[in-house]
C-alpha cells in the first residue's frame, strides 16, 4: 500500500479532513486526522493491518502488544495477517500494564503496534511494559507517524504514512488570517 493509497482510505471514511480545525487542544490546525473513523470499518482495518503486518513480517514477532484504547484494532489486525498473538496494554494507575491475563515473557518476541505516533511516548511506554516481563522488542510500527522530527524509540519504526500536522495557536494562525472560518471536528461540518 502506498502513502497516497493510506491517505485515500482515510479520507474517504472522513478520518482525514482537510480546512480549518479547532482541535480539542485549543490550537487551530489545516488537517484534522481521526483513525477510529477508518478503523470502524473492518475491512479498511484489516487492508491497513495486512500491509502494516508485510513491512514487520521479517522481524517474526510471536506477539503485538498494543496500547488501549487506540491501538487496540490496528494490533488485531496486524496479528490476524502474522498469524501471532494480538494483546494489549492498559493503564492502571497511571501505568501501562499487562491485566486481563495477558503474559509475555523472554521467549516472547513483540512487536508494539499502534494507530498514530505523535510524540512517541506512548509507544515507548508500551515497550517498557513489554520489556519488563522479559520480552524482547523488536520493532514498531504506525499507521501514521506524525512526530514532528523522527520519532525517537529504542527500535526501529515501520509507519504506512509520515504526516507532519502543523498546529498554531489561534492568534498565529494563518488560516484565521485569512478569515477562513474555523470549524470544531465532531460537531456537523
Ligand atoms: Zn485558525
Amino acid at each position: 500500500m502506498t502513502d497516497s493509497e493510506v491517505l485515500d482510505l482515510f479520507r474517504q471514511s472522513g478520518a482525514l479532513l482537510e480546512g480549518h480545525f479547532k482541535l480539542s487542544s485549543g490550537l487551530h490546525s489545516d488537517r484534522y486526522l481521526q483513525s477510529a473513523l477508518v478503523l470502524q470499518y473492518p475491512d479498511l482495518a484489516e487492508r491497513l493491518g495486512r500491509a502494516l503486518a508485510e513491512r514487520l513480517q521479517h522481524l517474526q514477532p510471536t506477539a503485538i502488544l498494543s496500547p488501549a484504547l487506540g491501538g487496540i484494532v490496528i494490533g488485531q489486525e496486524v496479528g490476524r495477517a502474522m498469524h501471532v498473538r494480538a494483546i494489549f496494554a492498559e493503564r492502571q494507575d497511571g501505568k501501562l500494564t499487562l491485566r486481563r491475563g495477558f503474559s509475555l515473557g523472554p521467549a516472547d518476541r513483540v512487536v508494539v503496534i499502534e494507530d498514530v505516533i505523535t510524540t512517541g511516548l506512548s509507544t515507548r511506554e508500551t515497550i517498557d511494559a513489554a520489556e519488563a516481563t522479559g520480552a524482547r522488542v523488536l520493532g514498531a510500527g504506525a499507521i501514521v507517524d506524525r512526530g514532528a522530527e523522527a520519532t525517537r524509540l529504542s527500535v526501529p519504526l515501520q509507519a504506512l504514512v509520515r504526516m507532519q500536522v502543523p498546529a498554531y495557536q489561534p492568534e498565529a494562525c494563518p488560516l484565521c488570517a485569512a478569515g477562513v472560518p474555523v470549524v470544531k471536528p465532531g460537531s456537523r461540518i
